[in-house]
């Protein structure tokens, strides 16, 4: 994939009007709900296109529009919508896609939260949905109904790291005139730009690494004017689910140092990575930009990089030597989510009851580490006293 070019320009300089707010470096908070209009004929011709202004900060807001106009240049995208999470990205760009009797084609497991959406709030409305194993695209393919209306992405997964082709799986969406949808939360668009590679619309959550400090929820939909104003004038405003322009302007501070706390982190994972391949208590270390992943020369051609995120296993792991590891841990903290300065881990067993943990299914045994912006040696030794200690 060609690097991201403009990097700098597009988070320091795009969209910032500074000679209107004083010269300020930092963008004023807009706290505002409402915007107010000289004229009656104004006003109508607001009413007429929501997304030509601003109206009403359901809508679009001046501090968020900061931030969308980055993240759709990040992504490579004609236009962008900010949400309050990435949930609601997902929940916006597949309901629009989608109307009674429609079938999706997901990847398996996918984000909790779209599955939630594919199996318990569509089926509702007469909408189905095919899990297919994403590594191969004529699984996809295989998988088609007439009536197939989208194909759901998230590639790496954020457990396993499964990518699909996606070239291939857009290919073959295209020839069926079938929406494509990605999650693109692992890579961001600093290591993965689905849009150029023909995805119609890229969500990512930005939680995790656009806010970096662990002290906001958002999401991001990104795609073209046409599919992107769809999706603002009727889910975006109806469901109400924007940022709000706190949180925009926390993103925004939090998108300044993005690719700097990447590639730290980048740095630090292979670090850890390399620590962790060669301890003896350690069965197995998952990581997309492994040479011994699986699916290694696939991410090499359309990923520019990968870090934070690896899963381990133990040797002969049981829900005990898991959980003490977990436990022995004094720099990592126990918590869902990633992408923060702070270290984190989380064992798949943690959304099992004891009597169902299968030692023989590999995946109940994943415990997932993701390294922060710390010490790589400060992580190493926690991680090796830790292992030593089971
Ligand atoms: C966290 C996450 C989401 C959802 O984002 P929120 O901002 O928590 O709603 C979606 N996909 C992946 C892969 C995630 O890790």
């Amino acid at each position: 994939m060609s690097p991201l070019k403009d990097i700098s320009y597009i988070i320091n300089e795009l969209a910032e009007d500074r000679e209107s707010y004083f010269n300020a470096i930092a963008p004023p908070i807009m706290q505002s709900s409402n915007f107010a209009f000289k004229s009656i004929a104004a006003l109508r011709t607001a009413f007429e296109d929501e997304m030509g202004g601003y109206l009403y900060s359901r809508g679009l807001n001046p501090t968020g529009d900061i931030l969308r106009k980055k993240l759709a240049a990040l992504d490579q995208a004609e236009d962008c919508l900010v949400f309050g999470s990435g949930a609601a990205a997902i929940f916006a760009g597949v309901l629009a896609n989608v109307k009674a009797g429609d079938h999706i084609v997901s990847v398996k497991s996918p984000y909790t939260w779209a599955q939630k959406m594919f199996d318990v709030i569509l089926p509702r409305f007469g909408i189905t949905t095919t899990y297919v194993d994403g590594t191969d695209t004529k699984n996809f393919e295989a998988a088609l109904k007439p009536y197939t209306t989208l194909i759901y992405l998230e590639s790496p997964n954020s457990w396993t790291f499964a990518i699909q082709d996606l070239k291939e799986v857009v290919a073959l969406a295209k020839a069926h005139n079938i929406v494509t949808m990605i999650d693109n939360s692992y890579c961001t668009p600093i290591y993965q730009r689905p849009i150029a590679l023909g995805i119609d619309l890229s969500m990512q959550t930005a939680t995790k690494y656009i806010s970096g400090h662990s002290d906001t929820l958002g999401g991001v939909l990104s795609g073209s004017h046409i599919m992107i104003k769809k999706i603002f004038d009727s889910e975006y405003l109806n469901v109400g689910s924007g940022i709000s322009p706190f949180n925009a302007w926390l993103l925004l501070r939090g998108l300044r140092t993005l690719p700097a706390r990447l590639e730290r982190i980048t740095v630090t994972t292979k670090k850890v990575l390399e620590f962790l391949k060669t301890h003896p208590k350690i069965d197995k270390v998952l990581f997309p930009l492994d040479a011994s992943f699986p699916q290694y020369q696939l991410a090499r051609t359309q990923m520019d990089g990968a870090c934070g995120l690896m899963t381990i296993t133990l040797k002969n792991g049981t829900m005990e030597s898991i959980t003490r590891f977990c436990e022995s841990l004094r720099h990592f903290f126990i918590a869902v989510s990633w992408g923060g300065h702070e270290s984190l881990v989380i064992p798949k067993c943690a959304g099992l009851l004891p009597g169902d943990f299968d030692k023989d299914n590999i995946e109940h045994q994943y415990i997932r580490i993701y390294t922060g912006l710390e010490e790589p040696t400060y992580l190493i030794d926690d991680l090796n006293q830790a292992l030593n200690g089971i």
